[in-house]
């Protein structure tokens, strides 16, 4: 057990990516707070985790919302003894060229992706920095975080921009032992990109089973996609690394589409 008697808010975590991680971090001993705008599907989670023997709670939160978000990590650190892990993970996507995408859609891309990546980092900081605690912020990117598709402009921009929020908390929580990363995968079947691949089909003038051929896995090594044990592997690996001598990195989870 890694992460015995450490307590997690996992944002995003009735779903996807996010529930895999809060899954393999509770198998590992760590207590996870299970936050997802869906309260329902948070607690199917929640109640999954716990008859496998592990500690969880569900918790409604809507990243963009401040008083949300503060509350409810306050309620996690009430519950669970603290907050040592943040993995700020909710997200959607939303894809148009850029001449057609509605400035709405860019604010709510924003405001999901990087408004509550900041807010959820604020909040946890607060529980971390409590006498010298310490802990560890993760934040999902994707390899969009270092390379753009087409389609993407919001996502790209907010995936990209996590880079440098990462650096500022590696920089600002080092002396008190917070550490920070970034994971960035490939294309991983989840709801997210189940749903984009007729988006891009219709988009693009091309058939399904070209958008996940040369779109998706198109400049992969060998075709094939991450997928959500891979990436809730890394998370698990930075979670339990022992030391600042990993801080302030991006960690690209991608069957080789992007090599830093
Ligand atoms: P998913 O749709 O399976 O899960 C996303 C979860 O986020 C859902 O449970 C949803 O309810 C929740 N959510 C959405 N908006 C929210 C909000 N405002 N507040 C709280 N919760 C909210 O998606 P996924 O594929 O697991 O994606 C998770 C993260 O991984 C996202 O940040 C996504 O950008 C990133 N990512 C995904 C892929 C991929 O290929 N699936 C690749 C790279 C990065």
């Amino acid at each position: 057990m890694k992460l015995q008697g450490k307590t997690a808010i996992v944002t995003g975590a009735a779903s996807g990516i996010g529930r895999a991680i809060a899954e393999q971090l509770a198998r590992e001993g760590a207590a996870v707070a299970i936050a997802d705008l869906n309260l329902d599907a948070a607690r199917a989670v929640a109640d999954a985790i716990e008859s496998g023997g592990g500690r969880a709670m569900a918790l409604a939160m809507d990243v963009t919302d401040e008083r949300a978000v503060d509350e409810g990590t306050d309620e996690v650190a009430r519950t669970l003894g603290g907050v040592d892990i943040l993995v700020s993970n909710a997200g959607i996507q939303i894809i148009n060229p850029i001449e057609a995408y509605s400035y709405a859609d860019w604010k709510r891309m924003q405001a999901i992706h990087l408004d509550g990546a900041f807010l959820t980092t604020r909040a946890a900081l607060r529980h971390m920095y409590r006498d010298n605690r310490g802990g560890t912020v993760i934040y999902m990117g994707s390899v969009h975080s270092h390379e753009a598709s087409p389609l993407k402009c919001a996502y790209v921009a907010a995936k990209h921009a996590l880079l440098g929020l990462a650096r500022v908390v590696a920089k600002e929580g080092g002396p008190r032992n917070v550490r920070s990363h970034v994971i960035c995968p490939g294309f991983v079947r989840t709801p997210l990109v189940d749903r984009q691949i007729p988006e891009q089909a219709r988009e693009l003038g091309i058939s399904e089973e070209e958008v996940v051929r040369r779109v998706m896995l198109g400049g992969t090594v060998d075709g094939v996609f991450t997928t959500m044990d891979d990436v809730a592997q890394t998370a698990l690996f930075l979670c339990a690394y022992p030391s600042a001598a990993l801080t302030g990195q991006s960690f690209v989870v991608s069957h080789g589409w992007y090599m830093q």
